[in-house]
């Protein structure tokens, strides 16, 4: 996970002390309802960080972790209840559980053992999931902990009162738990581990394209979320001392979500925030609600007005902020003064790539690749060699299977015929996000960077599954110098320039410190300049690392200076192979480019001289 950063810490502080402030204000100032209202402040982060963990990271809303607050409150209700109320309550509680009567914190302890093994094995089928479906196994998980409850009758009362927990939870005791739920989330979600679940919720597949294990990951912040969670039902349940099924159901999950979102998913001070947001707003209403006299104007009850609220007060900032009242990015990388606070310290400036690594020969065989989307044959029999320190070219008209032959050669749509191999190795054999790391790294042809990462993000995703003990950051920041984006470190990665953010793609695969790499169309869509800046980056990286290239490439000129060797497609079939020269004089191709243009563009360039084609980038057309 690697040492924790200034900036975490940063992070950390500057969400501890508004808790702290809050916490010594109300005891001070507002003994009783207002410092109750506070512990129920502080319990509140603990539960919404909880679902952040896993929610915010991976862009799945969980609906399931209040079934985990009620496991965990109800646990530890078991064995902290007083033994006299526990014989008239529970009558028929089974020998084992009689009598305990524990002292808080063992009985948080073992609530947090029972509620991590119900995440774990609830958590093997939802990280399998993503999207909807896991959201919706989540409230499977939901529903059943309800329903469960409700039936246990001998241990749980039923939908009656569990009553005669001791009240162990004050102000003091819930401070250092947010402190603590607020820490644990910062680091995770600034850790290699956090980095690479954030990557996966903005582009699964070009996660899993840097080595991102997506499932393994869902999984961990499942349950790391989960046990926070839980700790927060433990905390509720010994706060309010007496509850019901009922008390951990739709309602407080409905409420969790609301802080969560309204504060910005994706950020632990968003849902610090949006806690706090939320709270005020239904303490207010709460007042409006029983009816209120103000001598010239007398409002009637209205049943149902906080809930009514926190939906508008949702739909409202929703309305105009759709990443919440934070947005996307912690509040210390947004506030100028915390910012130069986590950048103190002065950082380093890796502007010299130091390691170079230089390939082993060894060679990447496409072998008789083919592949067909049901009728249709999108390639047939590709068949050539990639080799360390040469760059191939990759060309043909549009859907000539050029893309279909990186993915399927990637791993990322495995071929229906034929065989890759990497230095020997059947990349068939690997699961897809180990292919990365045996030393095949891609870029695609629509840009698919993790947009609302950094720049820096973006690129330590990659370098932290091939780091092996060295600094992934540090790594990250020589791939970086080495596109020329060194400067622009910091920002997000959606906020480049369209031939920056190409460039970025390949610092990101570069990071991955492949023995081959497979560019589709890197200068699609580049104004001159950028791809004059594009050549020289891909220069640059052909000498320094002697990586095998693979460029797909429409502008033709591009291809003939560039590369070594040139494979031809067209129609999915490979038609021909052989150096730029007699790429250039194949009537095959000719054929293939001509015919191309007399449909791409029959108006404009009717008859084009067959004898000296000079392969007008325009006519290939522009990127999807
Ligand atoms: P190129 O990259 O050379 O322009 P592609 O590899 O993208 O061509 O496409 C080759 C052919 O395969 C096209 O006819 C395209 O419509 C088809 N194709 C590509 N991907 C899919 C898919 N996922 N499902 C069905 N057909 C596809
Ligand atoms: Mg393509």
């Amino acid at each position: 996970m690697g040492r924790i950063r200034r900036g975490t810490v940063v992070g950390i502080v500057a969400m501890a002390l508004p808790l702290v402030v809050a916490a010594v204000v109300a005891a001070s100032f507002f003994p009783g309802a207002g410092q109750r209202l506070v512990t129920l402040f502080l319990i509140n982060v603990v539960a919404v960080v909880g679902i952040g963990v896993y929610s915010g990271n991976s862009g799945i809303i969980s609906f399931g972790n209040v079934g985990f607050m009620a496991i965990g409150a109800y646990a530890s209700g078991l064995l902290t209840i007083n033994p006299i109320v526990q014989k008239t309550a529970l009558p028929n509680l089974p020998e084992w559980l009689m009598g305990w009567g524990a002292p808080f914190l063992p009985a948080l302890l073992v609530a947090l053992v029972v509620v991590a093994l119900v995440a774990i094995v609830i958590g093997i089928p939802v990280a399998r999931l993503g999207g909807s479906s896991a959201s919706i196994c989540t409230l499977g998980f939901l529903v059943i902990v309800h329903v469960v409850l409700v039936a246990s009758s001998d241990f749980t009362r039923g939908s009656q009162t569990f009553f005669g927990i001791p009240r162990a939870v004050n102000l003091w005791v819930a401070l250092p738990f947010a402190i603590l739920a607020v820490a644990i989330a910062r680091i995770y979600r600034d850790s290699t581990a956090g980095m690479k679940l954030r990557a996966s919720r903005e582009d699964e597949i070009a996660s899993i394209a840097v080595g991102v294990d997506v499932r393994l990951h869902r999984f961990l912040a499942w349950v790391l979320g989960a046990i926070i969670s839980g700790a927060a039902g433990v905390l509720l349940a010994h706060f309010i001392g007496a509850f019901s099924p009922k008390d951990f159901y739709f309602n407080l999950t409905f409420m969790l979500l609301a802080m969560l979102i309204l504060g910005g998913i994706t950020t632990v001070s968003g849902a610090v925030v949006g806690t706090a947001v939320i709270m005020v707003v239904v303490e207010l209403l709460r007042k409006l609600e029983g009816g209120v006299d103000l001598g010239f104007l007398s409002l009637p009850t209205v049943f149902g007005l906080t809930d009514i609220g926190i939906g508008l007060a949702i739909l409202l900032v929703m309305y105009r902020l759709q990443d919440g009242l934070l947005g996307v990015r912690e509040l210390d990388e947004q506030v100028p003064f915390l910012k130069r606070l986590a950048a103190g310290g002065g950082r380093p400036v890796a502007q010299q790539p130091s390691s170079v690594a230089v390939a082993e020969e060894g060679t990447l065989r496409v072998e008789k690749v083919g592949k067909r989307f049901s009728g249709l044959v999108a390639l047939e029999n590709a068949d050539f060699e990639i080799r360390p320190g040469l760059v191939t070219g990759l060309i043909g008209p549009n859907g000539a299977g050029k893309s279909t032959l990186i993915n399927s050669v990637s791993g990322v749509v495995p071929p229906s015929t034929g065989r890759v191999m990497i230095d020997g190795t059947d990349v068939a054999s690997l699961p897809v996000h180990r292919v990365p790391v045996a030393g095949l790294a891609r870029t695609f042809q629509n840009i698919r960077l993790f947009r609302n990462l950094t720049v820096l993000e973006n690129v330590t995703v990659a370098a932290s599954a091939v780091a092996e003990g060295r600094d992934p950051v540090e790594l990250a920041r020589e791939a970086l110098a080495e596109v020329g984006l060194g400067d622009v470190a910091d920002q997000l990665a959606g906020t480049l320039s369209y031939g920056a953010q190409r460039r970025l793609e390949i610092a990101r695969a570069l990071a991955l410190k492949p023995r081959y790499l497979l560019l589709d169309e890197p200068a699609a869509g580049m104004n001159p300049a950028e791809t004059q800046e594009l050549m020289t980056v891909l220069d640059r990286i052909r000498t320094r690392h002697r990586l095998g290239l693979l460029v797909v490439e429409h502008d033709l000129k591009l291809i003939m200076r560039l590369c070594d060797i040139v494979v031809v497609l067209n129609k999915g079939q490979q038609i021909a192979i052989g150096t730029p020269a007699e790429i250039q004089a194949n009537p095959a191709v000719i054929e293939a480019y001509i015919g191309r243009r007399r449909s791409a563009k029959p108006r404009t360039q009717p008859v084009i001289e067959a004898e000296a084609p000079d392969f007008d980038p325009d006519a290939a057309g522009k990127p999807a």
